[in-house]
């Protein structure tokens, strides 16, 4: 079989996915950031920079964990979980953050911004900044301010101005709207870091490239310990970067299959949930901030109310690649419900001792649900995207509401 094209064409397309879909204004920071970011993929000191910062301060290269008691209580498969959880500030966003700000000093650029929704990114982003003594500014959603104070007192602690969005819904996708403007307006000497695999050309090649760290890591460390290729590979998937990192290495290796888990948030029946490749009530092919891809839309374009426990997957479109794969059929999605999810996180926390992110527990929640599907031969690798201290009272509000629920029922 003919070896996979893994490279978008010159505009970005991923077949019929991707591309530049922006006004004239944006057309001109894109050409020339892409310009540059191929110049550093091919620069073996951008490379070794990179890979410097990765080992010295992110923690690289993270574990690839035998998950003994998961794998026993399961009885089917052998499960390996990559531990991005303990890469420094809790999850795989910095990967991307790193390489992109190491990108902006190099084409000095002394100011950085981002977009942020649940802080993840934000924090990320503001942690690499200050790293290199640079100015930052957070654009982050108001409501969104509100539901992850922490993290908000983060970034502010590490030197970074948080601007909140008054827009819309006074989310994740008006955060990224504002900061397009700023990055317009400021260009000649700012750098937008967009915290996943979305958006316009050059940005979903360059967010994968920085994840592909994942699955080359896990590609190397699997083959080590166990001698061969996984069966499976599973992530969670917002707008798609710790998948897509995870898959990457692996697309030309046919045997392995990939599987990833959206968030089913209520259940695709009740429209507020964020499954965008749900057969009922998910997306259709659309456009949304720069990208071709599954959005989720009703039928006159509008973009739909999206809902999900776990504010990181919680967007209305999702990574153009992945809608490739899809389509492919190289890769499986499916989703799992908030309840599910918080079942996952606890399930983890008690089998592993590892309290994973709200959004990484749809991943595992998968798993639980699904063990039969796995056989004795199977050999799992999951993708342990970020770690749940941040969610704890996301969780704990969760369950003080159920508990007030079924006492009314009963
Ligand atoms: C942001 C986030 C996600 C979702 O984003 P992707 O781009 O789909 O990876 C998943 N897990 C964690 C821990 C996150 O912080």
């Amino acid at each position: 079989m003919s070896k996979l094209s893994t490279d978008p064409d010159r505009r970005g397309h991923f077949g019929p996915y991707g591309g530049m879909y922006v006004p004239e204004t944006l057309m001109f920071p894109l050409e020339e950031l892409t310009r540059e970011y191929f110049r550093a993929r091919r620069d073996p000191a951008f490379r070794k920079q990179l890979l410097y910062y990765l080992r010295e301060y992110v923690g690289r290269p993270t574990p690839l964990y035998f998950a003994e008691r998961m794998t026993q209580e399961l009885g089917t498969a052998r499960f390996y979980l990559k531990r991005e959880d303990l890469c420094h500030t809790g999850a795989h966003k910095i990967n991307n953050s790193m390489g992109q700000v190491l990108l902006a000093r190099r084409m000095g650029k002394e100011r950085i911004i981002a977009e942020t929704g649940a802080g993840q990114h934000g924090v990320a982003t503001a942690t690499a900044a200050a790293m290199f003594g640079m100015e930052c500014v957070i654009y982050m959603g108001e409501m969104d301010m509100q539901r992850q104070a922490l993290n908000v007192f983060r970034m502010q602690s590490l030197g970074a101005t948080v601007v909140g969005v008054t827009a819309g819904q006074r989310t994740l996708k008006e955060a990224i709207s504002e900061a397009m403007r700023d990055w317009v307006t400021n260009v000649r000497h700012t750098h937008y870091v967009l915290g996943s695999a979305l958006g316009a050309h050059p940005y979903p090649l360059m967010v994968r490239d920085f994840q592909s760290v994942i699955g080359r890591e896990a590609r190397r460390q699997i083959l080590k310990k166990e001698g061969r290729l996984p069966t499976h590979l599973i992530a969670c998937v917002g707008g798609g970067s710790n998948a897509i990192g995870l898959f990457h290495p692996f697309l030309n290796d046919r045997e392995v299959k990939m599987i990833g888990v959206e968030a089913g948030g209520f259940g695709p029946k009740s429209g507020l949930h964020a499954a965008r490749f749900a057969t009922r009530n998910g997306g259709k092919v659309g456009i949304l901030q720069g990208t071709k891809t599954f959005v989720l839309q009703d039928r006159d374009g509008q973009i739909k109310l999206t809902h999900s426990v776990s504010a990181g997957l919680d967007y209305a479109a999702v990574g153009p690649e992945h809608s490739l794969l899809r389509d492919m059929g190289r890769a499986e999605y499916t989703y799992v419900n908030d309840t599910d999810a918080v079942f996952g996180f606890d399930r983890l926390c008690q089998l592993e001792g590892i309290l994973p992110a709200l959004e990484t527990a749809h991943a595992f929640a998968y798993v639980f649900r699904n063990a039969r599907r796995f056989g004795k031969d199977d050999l799992v690798v999951m993708n342990l995207s970020g770690r749940g201290d941040k969610d704890v009272q996301q969780v704990a509000a969760w369950k003080a509401e159920q508990a007030t629920k079924s006492r009314k029922a009963g």
